[in-house]
């Protein structure tokens, strides 16, 4: 096995993880406990979900656009079966972010454990089991004009840029959060270093509406920020000062991912939940011209979120 790094040989190769890595708790939503179990896949193979508690039809839900469904506060994954898995972008964004490629994600409930709201688990796992190098050369996706995507007041488009790079606006009245900008070189480990760490957010006033509507179900202080007006009512309040934005980012990457390939482009959000970003991809891949898939050589390799993080980078909670 060959560990990632950038002074190594074989950086434009695809990869996975070295061992089985084992996840268990509640979803979010619906408020279920469930087992993960990250395993290695192999090479082309991608990420892609299997339903072991699902006893007839197709269990396997390959983790791309084409089978996004419409959701609410999450994104959810289901097959032609109907069978489905929801609340996927913060493993979805600890893969991408770790520069995983292939993996088979096992899993004996409807929801991904949401942990502690954030990516750290998932990615501190990851990097600490290892990722193995495979034999085989990386794809990615260049953008090659802008394209964007708009609902109501929230936005999100692509730009051509040489590099992946994100850029997130949110806006809220609670004094709490306020308004809130992050611009972000995706390369390298930045998710890791400065992202991965960032919860889950939403308003207090909004949490009896979401469990009305079988919502939130799971949600509690220990795995979601919850604020209200100029208070953070989570114990310890926010991990960063603008946590809000740079946890939208996060999500932002994960559901990105579903793009099958990494993205060289510039993403820019404002306002933008999981609809929006779906519909961005949509319109990316809806004009052959506005893209390109490319064979990666090594320098377009070395700017990949994933490339040559280790552990000893991931962001440290206060
Ligand atoms: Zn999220």
């Amino acid at each position: 096995m060959r560990i990632r790094s950038n002074a190594v040989w074989g950086i434009d190769l695809q990869s996975t993880v070295s061992r089985p890595i084992i996840f268990e708790g509640t979803g979010l939503h619906k408020g279920l406990c469930s087992k993960l179990v990250v395993l290695p896949a192999n090479i082309g193979s991608g990420i892609c979900f299997k339903r072991i508690d699902v006893k007839a039809g197709n269990k396997f839900i390959p983790a791309v656009l084409d089978n996004v469904v419409n959701s609410e506060l999450c994104t959810r994954l289901e097959n032609s079966d109907g069978v489905s898995v929801s609340t996927i972008e913060h493993l979805m964004a600890a893969l991408t972010g770790c520069g995983i490629n292939n993996a088979l994600l096992e899993i004996d409930g409807p929801e991904v454990p949401i942990l502690d709201g954030s990516a750290l688990l998932f990615v501190k796992e990851i990097l600490k089991t290892g990722i193995k190098l495979q034999q085989q050369s990386l794809k990615a996706i260049r953008v090659l004009r802008t394209v964007e995507f708009k609902h109501g007041s929230a936005w999100a488009k692509f730009e051509p840029s040489t590099n992946p790079k994100m850029s997130f606006s949110i806006e809220f009245s609670d004094e709490a959060i306020g308004t809130q900008s992050k611009t972000l070189d995706m390369s390298n480990g930045s998710f890791v270093r400065e992202l991965c760490d960032s919860r889950t957010f939403c308003r207090y006033s909004e949490v009896e509406a979401m469990r009305s509507k079988g919502l939130a179900l799971g949600g509690s202080y220990e795995n979601a920020v919850v604020v209200d007006g100029k208070n953070v009512l989570s114990p310890g309040g926010f991990r960063h000062f603008d946590e809000p934005v740079r946890h939208k980012m996060l999500d932002a990457l994960g559901d990105i991912a579903l793009a099958g390939y990494p993205i060289i482009g510039h993403y820019v959000g404002y306002r933008a939940g999981h609809g929006i970003t779906h519909g961005l991809l949509r319109n990316l891949f809806a004009d052959a011209g506005n893209f390109e898939i490319i064979s990666c050589d090594k320098e377009i390799v070395e700017n990949l979120p994933g490339i040559g993080v280790t552990l000893s980078e991931v962001c440290k909670v206060a």
